[in-house]
Parts: C-alpha cells; structure tokens; sequence
C-alpha cells in the first residue's frame, strides 16, 4: 500500500481510511456511500483515495533486494513480449 497519509491539499489524514475503503468496495459497496460514512467528504480528499493506483505489485519486482528474480520465473513468451515492449 503507498498512499499518502495526508490529504496533499487540506492535511487532513486519509490514509488511515484506504485498507476500510478497499474492503467495503470489494464487498460491492459504492465509493460515494464508504468515503461519506468514513467522513471523507472533501473533494480534495476524496481525489487522494480514488486516484491512489497501488503500484507496490509492480515496484517490488524491481527492488534491489528482490534480485529480479520476478524475471526467472516468466515464460519465454513473457520475456519475449517485455523485449518488444522495450524496444
Ligand atoms: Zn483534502
């Protein structure tokens, strides 16, 4: 999870609120409905919950200390589309 803690314009905290947010939409209730009853009812704060793109899946295959080993276990198939991606 990488979202800030705090609202970028306001200040106010809203990142204690995302892993509730996250739940509660996955069991089929509408953003608008959660982000009301966990108070979050600026619209500044409200842009930090919903644009936040949780890229820690893809980071971490980059991490040093993973030592890419992400890259051995692809296919070749795999490995041929990044070749063409980067090219
Ligand atoms: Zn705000």
């Amino acid at each position: 999870m990488i979202i800030p803690v705090r609202c970028f314009s306001c200040g106010k905290v809203v990142g204690e609120h995302y892993e509730e947010f996250q739940k509660r939409t996955a069991k089929g209730e509408t953003a608008e409905k959660v982000m009301d009853d966990l108070g979050i009812n600026r619209y500044c704060c409200r842009r930090m919950i919903l644009s936040n793109v949780n890229i820690i899946d893809d980071l971490i295959k980059y991490s040093v200390h993973g030592e890419r080993k992400w890259l051995k276990q692809l296919t070749q198939t795999q490995k041929n589309t990044l070749k063409q991606a980067h090219t």
